[in-house]
């Protein structure tokens, strides 16, 4: 495809070295794409079936404003919502502003004074630390005497069974369970390991929520941790199930009650779901929705090309280009602050919106060292767009996601690896 190299050559700087390798690897992974493709089809059919099964129409494209009520549009996406993670209900909302958010509520929703929360999965994500109070923040829930308690993981990331069989007490309420490796160095987890965790809690304390952070994993695998015993399951639109085309929002799905119990800690208490205008923004909501299996295979297929490239030259990766994926994370170890410097600012380089800025390390409210951010996406910090970021402390780690195609995700890890040939940082 000669016009293809010469695009990449000249538009966006690709040197000769750089593409045959590129070229070459992209080969050797080309074999795996196949089963990604297949994961990509059944969740595919899952979404249409919902759409067909609630009846989608135009008519639930119109916006409601004020209150919101008898908003049939929203009603029907909630359905869908619930259809395809297999759930009795969902809560999908652009009042809820974002993930943290939406999993703040279904804490908050579902937990009263006196109750326990357990993570049997060590430390959850950062934001969320300070809605649970690990990291005291106002409003956290231990302001509200709400208590929390943790098991850590094993080594090589395994469930902790004795540690948390004796962490479920009378109190416990709620445990949460996050799928997505987070800013930490550690496998993600499958459904299948959710599932065999859920039920080993579930042996021990039939009525304890199991809740999934879901975020990052949706349509990564043919089955959500709703469809293997999770009570509820709560992620971000501006990740894998907006689509890309989502410009705000989170959602909740789950069993009636406890998605109820979220709802009225959203809305206030007697007004729940039936409030909360939708001001046009549902038809972005349905469209990302039906692209977003689509958009996840494109990010799957970008985290396993940027894994080869970089293992390849010696770099140690997580997960491997070959192994399996349960979202669509890729973390590069990359040994120098130069290193991480440059790949972000090449990811800059190939993106559709801001490619001309330079992004540089800075001082980001919440982290103990500067952070650099690679972001040119069209929703503001999303990250099912292609992004990387990175805190700027050893052993130098960046944390890459997204892509809203395959072809735009290759360029951008390849103009990564491109900034970092340039600057004389590795050889290929
Ligand atoms: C992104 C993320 C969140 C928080 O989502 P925001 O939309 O950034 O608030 C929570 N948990 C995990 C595992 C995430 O990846």
């Amino acid at each position: 495809m000669q016009e293809l190299y010469d695009i990449m050559q000249s538009k966006f700087g690709i040197s000769e070295k750089v593409l045959q390798y590129c070229i070459q690897k992209e080969s050797e992974i080309k074999s795996q794409f196949q089963k990604i493709d297949e994961i990509t089809e059944y969740n595919q059919l899952k979404v249409l079936s919902a759409m067909q099964k609630n009846k989608l129409s135009d008519i639930h494209f119109a916006a409601t404003t004020g209150y919101g009520y008898n908003d049939l549009g929203r009603d029907v996406l909630e359905n869908i919502y619930a259809d395809v993670f297999r759930t009795e209900s969902g809560l999908v909302r652009p009042q809820l502003t974002c993930g943290t958010h939406a999993l703040a509520v279904a804490l908050a929703g579902n937990l009263r004074p006196g109750d326990e929360l357990l993570s049997p999965v060590g430390l959850p994500y950062d934001t969320l630390q300070g809605v649970i109070g690990i990291r005291k923040e106002k409003g956290c829930l231990t302001e509200y005497g709400i208590t929390y308690r943790q098991v850590d993981l094993l080594p090589e990331d395994k469930f902790d069974y004795d540690g948390i069989e004796k962490a479920i007490t009378e109190k416990t309420k709620l445990v949460t369970i996050q799928r997505s490796k987070g800013y930490r160095w550690k496998v993600s987890f499958s459904v299948a390991q959710i599932k065999e965790l859920i039920s080993f809690i579930k042996s021990i304390k039939k009525d304890v929520i199991c809740m999934v952070d879901n975020c990052y994993g949706e349509f990564a695998e043919i089955q959500e941790p709703s469809e293997v015993g999770a009570d509820l399951v709560v992620g971000s639109l501006i990740k894998n199930p907006g689509g890309g085309l989502a410009p705000i929002g989170g959602y909740i799905v789950g069993k009636e009650e406890f998605v109820e119990n979220a709802a009225y800690r959203l809305t206030a208490p007697g007004l729940g779901k039936e409030v909360g205008a939708t001001l046009g923004i549902t038809p972005s909501f349905l469209q990302g929705l039906f692209m977003a299996p689509q958009v996840v295979n494109g990010s799957i297929k970008t985290a396993i090309f940027a894994a080869k490239l970089f293992e390849d030259i010696g770099f140690s990766v997580l997960p491997k280009s070959n192994e399996a994926r349960a979202d669509i994370v890729q973390l590069i170890q990359m040994g120098s602050a130069e290193n991480v410097i440059a790949f972000c600012q090449g990811i800059q380089k190939g993106a559709p919106v801001d490619s001309y800025v330079t992004p540089e390390p800075w001082d980001m409210p919440g982290y103990d060292c500067p952070v650099i951010m690679a972001a040119g996406a069209f929703v503001q910090g999303s990250s099912i767009e292609l992004s990387a970021d990175a805190p700027i402390k050893p052993p130098y780690h960046v944390y890459m996601q997204g892509g809203l195609s395959w072809h735009h995700g290759k360029i951008g890890v390849m103009t990564g690896l491109q900034t970092m040939v340039d600057k004389g940082l590795i050889q290929l």
